[in-house]
């Protein structure tokens, strides 16, 4: 049985989730158009086209990085950390924390721990 969080704290998830995806979304975005724009200059200045093409390989590397740890401390800024360890829980795809209740750090069951914290 799927476990489900306080309304407070799903909300929370959901908000940290949206602006996640978002970022993400324009990582993807960048790097698309930095790889049409590296393909297209290298038809005619190669290096330069190239060089372009292998820069445009940080966009995504260093935005998943800076954006997980947004998140991470966008958790943390939102409350949105485990009672009992105190890391955040933000931790997609979220598959212990939604399936079984359970922080993704200390894997110990947090549900009933929230519900007091937001009672
Ligand atoms: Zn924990």
């Amino acid at each position: 049985m799927p476990a489900s969080l306080p309304p407070e704290f799903d909300n929370k998830l959901r908000t940290i989730a949206r602006n996640h995806n978002r970022y993400l979304v324009w990582i993807v975005g960048v790097w698309f158009i930095l790889t049409v724009a590296g393909l297209k200059i290298s038809q005619t200045q190669r290096t330069l086209g190239f060089s372009i093409l292998g820069g445009s390989l940080v966009v995504p590397l260093g935005g998943v990085l800076l954006v997980s740890r947004w998140a991470k401390k966008q958790s943390v800024a939102m409350d949105f950390t485990c009672p009992l360890c105190g890391e955040s829980l933000y931790v997609p795809p979220h598959t212990r924390l939604l399936t079984r209740g359970e922080c993704p750090h200390c894997k110990q069951p947090v549900i009933e721990a929230l519900k007091q914290k937001s009672a």
